[in-house]
This record gives structure tokens, C-alpha cells and sequence, in this order.
């Protein structure tokens, strides 16, 4: 296959039944191709292809989240197609320097030896990605994927089927199915995918379907990179700039509606200060949504929640824990009828309650107060580990010391979620957050093999073989003394 040479195509959806199996085969044979054609400039033509595309469909984009979920445009293009287009911008400029094989020096016993690593391409790689940010979660680490020069298959989510469809159309568009293809589907459809013996399955979802994957993954010992989800909480100690913490949360929670994996979940705030807290983050929702339930629930900056099932069980956390004793805050105005979910802050959670140990993906706020920053720093480190913690304070001493004493996939001091933003850092979690990171360097790293390539050019190695006669014993003992 001629990877300058890319033509359009109209294909037809593909189908679990046996034709995943013959696509994966031609897969298999263009990534063996590749190896030698997939050259810088092929990849660069590829990536630019596809921004050249997206930016032909924005409008379509924008109007296929709005039919999925009502995502607003703006949120549309900072967090779909900005993310996706800084990626391929970034790659398209470091992409020569991150090819470069990397000269490594050796030891003393290494002389006479020339070493590299060498970044090579996995081969056939798996995208499966989830709903909350379709366009986002699917091409960025096609970026990634393509960059390290790849194949790539894309499952998209079921749950955005006007996205999903447009992602493959999209794709369909820009490049050869053997190079890229989208499979939509659902659960079956990604189990079929999961049979395969893929070389590379990156996947960003939920910790329990993470485990689904890993586990098929074993069975071809096929690496993973997992990004997943959880609980991240975010501190605001006594020492915070409320107002400026107020206006942070908000965005960060109620963007998506809550539906980010990176959203804080919850709030520890120093007793002290939650009263005020509390009244900057109902200021800060009413200025920015609307002051009243009306005003919210028509404005046109806030989503809905993606599907009934997901509004039916952020219904059931928000009910369990006021059943139980929480209060309402703020918000609470709920539509079924159009999945309407208000921002909703909630106080007096307690550890039992449901809401406070599954991850809750929507726009409900618990707050809980502290006395004494080592019990949230107890009870963070009691759970899994999360995606994100946030730390909100003016105390450098404190930050440092949540950072020291927690483990989690990224922290960010006095604000959230901009780390994903951010093209220079690795983005991912810890065990129940992930495995694994995206990004930048990062992405094209977990597509890529660290290739070993070493040369013998005058090494005197082979002075240690067989047979061992007393000056070669000597040496080596020699050697084992001195060297090791
Ligand atoms: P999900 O795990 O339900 O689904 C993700 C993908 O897996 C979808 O394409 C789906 O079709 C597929 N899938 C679902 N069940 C499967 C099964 N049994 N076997 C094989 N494939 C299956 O996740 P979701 O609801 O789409 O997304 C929400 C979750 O994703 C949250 O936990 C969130 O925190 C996490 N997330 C993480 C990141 C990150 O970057 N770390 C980003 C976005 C979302």
C-alpha cells in the first residue's frame, strides 16, 4: 500500500460477522508493509490529512454532540477538537526528534559495543473508546497511534451513535480501510475485536470494562495502555482562594455535565472555610448557568446526561444519600424526560453512602468537611487510586505534602482538568485509574517498541568463552570484582 497515495472511500459499515476477522487480516498485512513504507513524511501526511478532514466537518461534529448529548459548541471545540488538533500539531513537530534512534552509552565491559534504541511500531492497534468525549478519546490516540506508525481499529461508543457514525465516516474519508478502520458497535462487537491477537489495545472506559479488556488482552499477552476512571477528589484547605476555587470546580464538574473522568468527584474543604465555599460555588453555578431552574435547564452552555440508564443512576446515587441523610445544597432539578440533571451540590455525604464510593460521572458535588488534613490524606489513600487529585491552597508546605503522602495518575495545584491539556505531560492513571499514559510523547511512546539494537564492532567479549581455563576464569573474576 502506497501511504502518500491515500483516496477516499465510501465503504459500508463493517459487521462483526467475519468481516472483522478479514478486516484485522489486511491489517495485519499493511502494518508488515508499513514497517518500511510508514516513513516520517508518510506519517506526517497522515496526520495532517486528518486535521485537514475534521476541520472540513467541524460543523458536523458540533451538531452530531448536540444530538448525542446537547454538548454545547464551545465545549465542542475546547474539548474535542482543540485537544485532537494541538496532539497532531505536537506530534507533527517532534515527530523527526522522537523517530531519531537514541545513541546509549555502555559500562566499561560494553566497550567496543555501539547501542540504540529504536522506536518501532507495534503494528496492529485497537482503539476502543468510550462516550463522554467521542471525537476526542478516538483521534487522539489515533494521533499517537499513526505517529508510531501504526494500524489502527477504532470501536467507538455505542452511546453516541451520531458521533460514532460520523467518526467512521470521517475516517472512511481520510484514510485506507487497511490503514484505519472504525468498527461501530456494541458490547459484542467489542468482545469480537477482543478475540484478536492485537498488538497494541488502548482502551479508555471504566475500571470494570478495563478488567474485561486486560484479561482478553492476556490471552495474546497483547500490551495495554487502560485509561480509566474513578474517584478524584480535589482539597480545598483553609489557606485556598475561594473565589478563584469556586469559579475552578464549577467548570471543572459541570463541563460535560459532570461526565469527565477527570472531574473532581467530590470536595474536602477545611471546615472553616466551607460556608464560604459553599456560597461561592452557588454564586459561581447561578452566574455561569442561570439563577434559576428555568434559566439552567434552557440555558444553552449546559448538556444533558448521555442516556436514560446514566440519568437513572445518578438519580438513584443523588436519592440514596439525601434518603440517607445528605442535603441538597444547591440544585436537584432533574427532567427524565430530557435527561436534565442540575448542578448539584450536596452536603453531609458520609462514607457509606453509594454516592461516596462509586465514581459519579454527572453533576452532583458532595462537599465534606475537615478538621484535620491527614484524615482526607487517610481516607484517600483507603480507596483506589485516583485519576486525578486537586489541590486547592496557598500553603506550599501542605501542597507538597498531599502530593509526598497520596499516589494518583496526575495532581493539579489551584486548578483541574487543564493537566489533560497540557502536551508535555503524560496523561493517565494508577492501577484502578489506569495503566499506562497518553499524550504527546507519551501516546507515540505506548504505540511504539523500545527497540534494542546493539553492534558489535571491536568488542573483546568473547575473551570470557568457554573454554574456562584459569586466565579466562581469572578475568572473569576480575571482571565481576571491578565492573559489576
Ligand atoms: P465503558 O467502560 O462502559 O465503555 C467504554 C467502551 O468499552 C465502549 O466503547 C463500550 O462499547 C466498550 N465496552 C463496554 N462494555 C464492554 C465489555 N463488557 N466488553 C468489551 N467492551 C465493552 O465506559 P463509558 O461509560 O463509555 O465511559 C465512562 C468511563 O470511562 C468512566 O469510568 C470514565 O471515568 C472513564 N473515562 C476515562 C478517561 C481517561 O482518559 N482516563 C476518559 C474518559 C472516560
Amino acid at each position: 500500500m502506497n501511504v502518500h497515495a491515500v483516496t477516499a472511500t465510501t465503504a459500508a459499515p463493517i459487521h462483526p460477522d467475519g468481516e472483522i476477522d478479514s478486516l484485522f487480516s489486511s491489517h495485519r498485512r499493511s502494518a508488515v508493509e508499513n514497517r518500511t513504507k510508514f516513513t516520517l513524511k508518510a506519517r506526517l501526511v497522515m496526520l495532517s490529512r486528518l486535521k485537514a478532514t475534521m476541520k472540513t466537518r467541524e460543523d458536523e461534529i458540533i451538531r452530531a454532540l448536540y444530538t448525542d448529548f446537547r454538548k454545547p459548541e464551545s465545549e465542542v471545540r475546547l474539548t474535542e477538537l482543540f485537544p485532537v488538533y494541538q496532539e497532531i500539531s505536537h506530534a507533527r513537530r517532534h515527530l523527526r526528534s522522537w523517530l531519531r534512534p537514541h545513541r546509549v552509552h555502555g559500562s566499561l565491559g560494553m566497550f567496543g559495543i555501539a547501542a540504540e534504541v529504536r522506536y518501532q511500531a507495534k503494528g496492529v492497534c485497537l482503539i476502543i473508546s468510550p462516550w463522554n468525549y467521542p471525537v476526542n478519546l478516538s483521534f487522539g490516540p489515533l494521533v499517537s497511534a499513526l505517529a508510531a506508525g501504526n494500524t489502527a481499529i477504532i470501536k467507538p461508543s455505542e452511546l453516541t451513535p451520531a458521533t460514532s457514525a460520523l467518526i467512521r465516516d470521517i475516517v472512511e474519508q481520510t484514510f485506507p480501510r487497511d490503514l484505519v478502520a472504525v468498527c461501530e458497535g456494541d458490547v459484542q462487537v467489542s468482545q469480537a475485536l477482543l478475540d484478536l491477537p492485537f498488538d497494541h489495545i488502548f482502551f479508555t472506559g471504566s475500571p470494570q470494562v478495563g478488567k474485561i479488556v486486560m484479561a482478553a488482552a492476556a490471552k495474546h499477552l497483547t500490551s495495554v495502555t487502560l485509561e480509566l476512571g474513578g474517584k478524584s477528589p480535589t482539597i480545598v484547605d483553609s489557606t485556598a482562594n475561594i473565589e478563584q476555587a469556586a469559579r475552578k470546580i464549577v467548570w471543572g464538574k459541570f463541563a460535560n455535565n459532570g461526565q469527565t473522568c477527570i472531574a473532581p468527584d467530590h470536595v474536602y474543604v477545611a471546615r472553616d472555610q466551607a460556608p464560604a465555599l459553599i456560597d461561592a460555588l452557588r454564586l459561581e453555578i447561578r452566574r455561569v448557568y442561570g439563577q434559576t431552574d428555568g434559566q439552567q435547564k434552557n440555558g444553552p452552555d449546559y448538556c444533558r446526561i448521555v442516556n436514560r440508564r446514566h440519568f437513572e443512576r445518578l438519580t438513584a446515587l443523588a436519592d440514596d444519600a439525601t434518603s440517607r441523610g445528605a442535603t441538597v445544597l444547591e440544585g436537584g432539578d432533574r427532567d427524565p424526560g430530557q435527561n436534565y440533571f442540575s448542578p448539584t451540590i450536596l452536603g453531609g455525604t458520609t462514607p457509606q453512602m453509594a454516592i461516596s464510593q462509586e465514581e459519579i460521572f454527572g453533576p452532583v458535588l458532595p462537599i465534606i468537611e475537615y478538621d484535620d488534613i491527614s484524615v482526607v490524606v487517610d481516607a484517600i489513600n483507603a480507596g483506589p487510586k485516583p485519576l486525578a487529585i486537586y489541590v486547592f491552597s496557598n500553603d506550599a508546605a501542605v501542597r507538597e505534602d498531599i502530593i509526598l503522602s497520596t499516589s494518583s495518575g496526575g495532581v493539579c495545584v489551584n486548578n483541574n482538568v487543564v493537566q489533560f491539556l497540557h502536551p508535555n505531560l503524560p496523561f493517565g492513571g494508577v492501577n484502578n485509574s489506569g495503566i499506562g499514559t497518553a499524550h504527546g510523547f507519551y501516546g507515540f511512546k505506548a504505540f511504539s517498541h523500545e527497540r534494542a539494537v546493539l553492534r558489535d564492532k571491536f568488542s573483546v567479549l568473547r575473551l570470557l568463552f568457554p573454554p574456562y581455563t584459569p586466565a579466562v576464569k581469572k578475568l572473569i573474576n576480575l571482571i565481576v570484582r571491578f565492573l559489576g
